[in-house]
């Protein structure tokens, strides 16, 4: 089913998501070299709890999990790159770290993720990936709007990526959000334009780019959650939640510098 929103329950859906994107940044000024895994975890429950938010993590228990997740925030390291599950691990300098966060605050889910790297180095390889999935996540909301297809967003999404050279994975893409966390409808990361659900104003949808450098084949790790590429290569991902408006479409975790 897909939930549409009503014009009076997005103004809790724009505060759900400024939650989540103020969290995301506090959190990434917070890392440093040795800042552990477990910190951030810790430091991400407090502020959802403090916000009188709900965690759609803690107690997710999917078909492709071990369990319920059990923790706050996704924090996917380097070769892991979808729902690293946080561990007793000191960050170091150039790591590249994935935080992905969603919260329901008022009834209203909203999920966003960030890459950056850690410390004082640039990887040129790693700046490229992180580049990539942000510019693709910025052509995907470009493309939405009412009247738009889904197919549009997946194409826009997918011709960033693959003319960056980077192979496309299908196996988890983006998706509707809402009262609950992941909805109808799936968003894959490529797709033909002008296929696919007519986009409408009240929809809300997470769009999320993730590359992996040199496969499209992801691998589980022992903790039964974190996935990683198949190669050992780095990985990018990069997330947001939007709202299709009347006249096309607002970015509901934008972080507050990066507000027009
Ligand atoms: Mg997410
Ligand atoms: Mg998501």
């Amino acid at each position: 089913m897909i939930e549409i929103l009503s014009p009076t329950e997005l103004p809790r859906a724009r505060q759900a998501g400024a939650l989540v994107a103020d969290i995301l940044q506090t959190l990434r000024s917070r890392c440093e070299v040795g800042t552990n895994l477990l910190d951030i975890n810790r430091w991400a429950q407090s502020m959802i709890t403090e916000a009188g938010a709900r965690s759609c993590y803690v107690d997710y228990e999917p078909s492709f999990g071990r369990g319920p997740f059990g923790h706050y925030i996704c924090t996917s390291v380097n070769d892991a790159v979808l729902h690293g599950l946080p561990h007793d691990y000191a960050l170091a300098n150039g790591d590249l770290l994935t935080l992905d966060l969603a919260v329901s605050e008022g009834g209203v889910v909203a999920d966003s993720a960030i890459s950056f790297i850690v410390g004082d180095s640039n990887p040129p390889e790693s700046v490229a990936m992180i580049s990539a999935t942000e510019r693709a996540l910025s052509a995907g909301i470009a493309a939405a709007g009412p009247g738009a297809r889904l197919g549009d967003i997946s194409h826009a999404i997918g011709s960033v990526l693959s003319e960056a050279g980077y192979p496309i994975s299908t196996e988890f893409g983006g998706h509707g959000v809402g009262s609950t966390m992941h909805q109808d409808p799936h968003v894959p990361n490529t797709g033909r334009p002008g296929r696919g659900y007519r986009l409408r104003p009240g929809l809300l949808l997470a769009l999320e780019p993730w590359i992996m450098a040199d496969t499209a084949e992801l691998v589980t790790d022992a903790d039964g959650w974190t996935l990683r590429s198949a190669t050992g290569c780095r990985t990018a991902h990069s997330e947001h939640t939007i709202a299709i408006t009347n006249d096309g479409s607002e970015v509901l975790t934008l972080p507050k510098q990066a507000q027009p």
